[in-house]
């Protein structure tokens, strides 16, 4: 395993369309390995997710898994999640407002209005079948890094770019509101 550069705001790789794979590629060592280094990447950094597009490698894989992580101590836990080739699908026409950061924007938070209910679906790393549903902040995530197998980033996202500000100041000006706000979506969503 290796770890690998993560690309920043900027490099056109975020900006392209990730393609899907294959089961026969999925299958191959060359992928597998990869899929082990985009784990250990995504936790070398303390993401709570990453797509493959930013390690730059064009293909739709996303890595999803909070443990206890110091870059988001309020987020619900949620257990080590591959998926290829995903569809995030909304249950709901329900919206929350998520504080996003990303590996890809140093030192950079905003809000971002996300759907509080998808299902998921795709294949999990040994090409299995993959459906289930998130709800709440982690499904937040989910749309995050769906969005970068699309070219897309939170700030093209933000409805208001006044949320915009740095992780210092987020700890100082922001960090409170936004813990009760989690709160109350992990009551009501589980998650
Ligand atoms: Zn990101």
């Amino acid at each position: 395993m290796a770890l690998r550069k993560i690309a920043q705001i900027g490099h056109p790789v975020l900006r392209e369309t990730a393609r899907p794979l294959t089961q026969t590629e999925l299958a191959s060592r060359e992928v597998q390995g990869f899929i082990d280094d985009l784990v250990e990447t995504m936790r070398d950094a303390s993401g709570a997710g990453i797509a493959a597009t930013q390690v730059y490698e064009k293909l739709r894989i996303f890595a999803v898994e909070v443990r206890d992580n110091p870059r988001y101590p309020y987020k619900p836990r949620y257990p080590l999640t591959v998926v290829i080739n995903p569809e995030v699908t909304p249950l709901s026409t329900e919206t929350f407002s998520n504080y996003e950061g990303c590996l890809s924007i140093p030192n950079l938070r905003g809000r971002v209005p996300r759907h509080a209910e998808v299902r998921v679906r795709g294949l999990d790393r040994n090409g299995g079948p993959l459906e289930f549903e998130v709800r709440g902040v982690s499904a937040g995530t989910f749309q995050h890094e769906l969005d970068h197998l699309n070219g897309v980033l939170f700030v093209d996202r933000m409805v208001d770019t006044k949320s915009l500000c740095t992780w210092d100041h987020f700890e100082r000006f922001e960090k409170e509101r936004f813990i009760s706000e989690v709160r109350e979506i992990v009551a009501r969503w589980g998650s």
